[in-house]
């Protein structure tokens, strides 16, 4: 019997199990040097910008909303197509999500829908980079510049992806990143924030941390209502071993997204992923399986092959806090069809070419 195949596992190499190890014997175990190193390491992967850590992406993108000014009464543009943290944290803020339909060939936000959307009380724009392929950056800085509405990029999935060969991360209005435990690069769970200027960073510190300023030896002053958002040295340490690695890391996943588009039966009818090997991290490979297939039981069959598949996402529009909120079915067709077709096959670093090889395989059997 071949060994379970999951559709992702992160890689921690001994050295970072060692240096997790050194920081839970250290005495310190919150946030303290550990996250002051990792911020810095990020900030000099995005070309020496303010960046601050999270202990989740979804704390990161909250405060990157509170940062832009987005409050009650706001509205704020963002795609059905992504974790439902995404839309959770304008609903957090007290704003309302107004939802655009993908683009059905990348499954990113539509660009060319989004100014009809645009309103009066419209204030920010958060775009998704769904499996790690980048929304068109030019694009959207030019809707966002004409309209002057701030960018919270939602770049939870593509950490260690570029635009036309820059990083992620190192241009832009607010960027929020995760280290969840899925995610190419990991502190467990984690998250960043990078600010368009230095000037935002005592408040960032503040809204993570419960409105609080120290001066002094004894100083201690709250002036804003903060979260209970920071990272802990633990999960900054884990962090510290993976960024080395990233460079590693979207290599081999390029390499083993083209290795799918290499073995994958075109003949099956199934909709592929743009075949992005200059920018995208290949956080995942996802493929829309033909409408004669019941999606459950290609899992469950797969599943009985030894290979883990994911669901990566329902439109949220249909979530039943969300429908609450007026949103319907057949409100945006193509991230409906999508959200009820794709599926995520495996895709990680430690994945070889055999086990892509091997899913193909079996999911020609199993659609056969
Ligand atoms: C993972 C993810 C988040 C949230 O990150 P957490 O670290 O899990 O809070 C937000 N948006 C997208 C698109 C994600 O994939």
């Amino acid at each position: 019997m071949t060994p379970h195949l999951p559709f992702t596992r992160p890689s921690i190499d001994e050295a970072t199990i060692a240096g997790v190890a050194e920081v839970l014997r250290s005495g310190w175990i919150t946030s303290g040097p550990q996250v002051k190193a990792f911020e810095a390491e990020l900030s000099r992967l995005c070309g020496g910008r303010a960046v601050r850590s999270f202990n989740s992406g979804t704390a990161a993108l909250e405060v990157g909303l509170r940062l832009a000014g987005v409050r009650a009464g706001d509205e704020v543009i963002t795609t059905p197509l992504s974790w439902v943290a995404t839309a959770n944290v304008v609903l957090e803020v007290g704003a309302r999500p107004v939802f655009v339909d993908v683009d059905p060939r990348t499954r990113n936000i539509d660009l060319e829908r989004v100014e009809a959307a645009i309103t009066p009380a419209t204030r920010a724009i958060i775009p998704v980079d769904l499996a790690g392929l980048p929304v068109d950056r030019d694009r959207l800085y030019e809707i966002a510049e004409r309209h002057r509405l701030r960018v919270l990029e939602d770049a939870a999935q593509s950490f260690g992806a570029s635009w036309r060969g820059r990083t992620l991360g190192s241009f832009g209005d607010l960027v929020a990143f995760s280290f969840h435990a899925n995610k190419n690069v990991t502190c467990a769970e984690g998250g960043a924030i990078v600010l368009p200027g230095p000037d935002l960073v005592p408040l960032c510190e503040k809204l993570r941390l419960q409105g609080v300023t120290r001066s002094g030896e004894d100083g201690m002053e709250v002036d804003v209502l903060g979260g209970k958002f920071n990272l802990t040295d633990v999960a900054a340490r884990i962090g510290l071993g993976q960024l080395p690695r990233l460079a590693e890391f979207t290599a081999r996943r390029r390499a083993l997204a083209r290795a799918y588009f290499e073995r994958w039966d075109a003949s099956l009818d199934c909709e592929l992923p743009p075949q992005d090997f200059e920018d995208s991290n290949w956080h995942m490979f996802q493929v829309l399986l033909p409408q004669r297939v019941e999606r459950a039981r290609f899992i469950a069959a797969m599943r009985e092959a030894g290979i883990g598949v994911g669901v990566h996402y329902p439109a949220m529009h249909l979530f039943s806090l969300y429908r609450a909120l007026g949103w319907r079915a057949g409100d945006f067709p193509h991230a409906e069809r999508v959200g009820r077709g794709i599926v995520t096959l495996p895709l990680f670093p430690a994945m070889t070419d055999a086990d892509v090889a091997r899913v193909c395989e079996a999911a020609a059997r199993v659609l056969a």
